[in-house]
């Protein structure tokens, strides 16, 4: 395990004082370390959680050639270009219901979708586009190739081959995947734990009245559903007020449950408050500057439980609301997806054409909140949401995605393509 100056030290260019967004990343890529502790779960336990093994396909799927269609199964080798072909209906596979018999030129078989092709034939001609006379069908010219409307053994997954890699996610495909290979349990790593709470004298809990200079406890219940959204198990630890015993008492408690602590607020500069301090007291943390939009403060590092043997990872987020799901989404979801072991930790960035000009200054990643569409030549397009104030909360609800404006890029004019970071299942 490294310490903070260890890695930095291995970052050229690290400046805690103007970090890069990347920088961000790639600190916290050496920070985090994958969870090891392995548990063999049944299917339906497993959604949303990370494979800690390949899994090898038993078997081949499908099993055996079958037809694609509900229709006539022959030798596609009888086929000429131009011509019509004539079969006798000579019986029936059926699926589940094999046909045995053998089949000569001339002959052909009626067979559902799924049955299993009989010996020697390789071409299904769909029921559709023949016509049937007594116990004859017609096929008429050049609407077949030989080959066509099977599915082949093993076209799916082939036995022996693996079938997911372990740090996958099981997804519900990945799931009916699992399934359809006969097998009913995976070995998956462990759940993480992640504490948090909210700091700040004038942060009010709901069912506290209202007052003067005090705002409701928005971020515990971000925090909470981005981390629930990503399948930790959580832990909340409520406000805790700005006193050095409610502060320390707090992280000995995450310390001793959690393998992550997030915490809001009282981490910029010149925040005339304890929270800092303690983190400095009980870790290794670092106090950076981050050159990006909104959140441009954060704390990151590890604290020590009491008998200073299990490290936590500590990410002290700004207070701001929507600069706490921006950190979020930009640097710590990548970092717990590591610590989950999963091997896809960033999502894909998409491109969209701007709808409007945005005004940026080059040297900083700004993230605005935006409004992703389909245009009417089915590209994309993207608007932001107007005013993007660090504490417009309303507009993370109404955005569909972030738009991510990289750190050397300036100013947009409308009709650019710029990146946009898709919500989808995290959010
Ligand atoms: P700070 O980073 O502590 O200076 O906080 C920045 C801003 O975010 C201040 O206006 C705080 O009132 C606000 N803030 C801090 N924590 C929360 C929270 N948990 N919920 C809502 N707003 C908060
Ligand atoms: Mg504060």
């Amino acid at each position: 395990m490294k310490t903070l100056d260890q890695i930095a030290s291995e970052l050229a260019g690290y400046d805690p004082q103007a970090l890069s967004a990347d920088m961000v990343n790639s600190f916290l890529a050496k920070l985090v370390e994958p969870v090891t502790e392995v548990e063999e779960l049944g299917i339906f336990e497993v959604l949303g959680r990370v494979l800690a093994a390949d899994i090898i396909s038993p078997i081949s799927v499908p099993p055996h050639d079958n037809s694609a269609m509900d229709g006539f199964a022959f030798d596609g080798a009888q086929l000429t270009v131009g011509a019509p072909l004539t079969l006798k209906v000579i019986g029936t596979a059926l699926a589940g219901k094999a046909w045995t018999g053998s089949v000569q030129r001339g002959e052909c078989v009626k067979i559902m979708t799924g049955a299993i092709m009989p010996t020697g034939l390789n071409t299904v001609a769909p029921q559709e586009l023949t016509t049937t006379a007594d116990d004859q069908i017609t096929i008429p010219a050049n609407v077949l190739q030989a080959g066509d409307n099977r599915r082949h053994l093993g076209e799916d997954l082939m036995q022996g081959q693996p079938a997911m890699r372990q740090g996958e996610r099981l997804t519900p495909a990945a799931l009916g995947l699992v399934a359809s290979l006969g097998i009913a349990t995976v070995p998956v790593l462990r759940r993480l734990k992640v504490a948090y709470f909210s700091t700040g004298d004038e942060i009010l809990s709901l069912g506290e009245p209202p007052r003067e200079g005090a705002v409701y406890d928005s971020n515990r219940y971000t925090v909470f559903g981005l981390l629930t959204r990503l399948g930790c198990q959580v832990i909340d630890l409520g406000v805790v007020r700005d006193q050095p015993a409610a502060l320390e008492a707090a992280f000995v408690q995450a310390a001793a449950q959690a393998d992550a602590i997030i915490t809001s607020g009282g981490v910029s500069v010149g925040e005339a408050d304890y929270t800092k301090a303690m983190m400095k007291q009980l870790g290794d943390v670092a106090f950076w500057k981050i050159a990006m939009r909104p959140g441009r403060p954060m704390a990151v590092g590890r604290i020590l439980n009491r008998q200073g043997t299990k490290p936590t990872l500590l990410f002290g987020l700004p207070g701001n609301p929507v600069a706490v799901m921006v950190t979020f989404l930009a640097f710590v979801r990548p970092a717990l997806l590591r610590m989950m072991g999963c091997t896809a930790a960033t999502p894909p960035l998409l491109k969209a054409r701007s709808l409007e000009a945005i005004r940026k200054k080059p040297g900083r990643t700004e993230y605005q909140r935006g409004i992703v569409s389909s245009a009417p030549d089915g590209s994309l397009q993207v608007a932001t949401t107007g005013n993007q104030g660090s504490g417009v909360l309303s507009s993370m609800v109404r955005a569909n995605g972030l738009i991510v404006l990289p750190h050397a890029q300036g100013n947009v004019a409308a009709g650019d393509e710029i990146s946009v970071m898709m919500f989808d299942g995290a959010v």
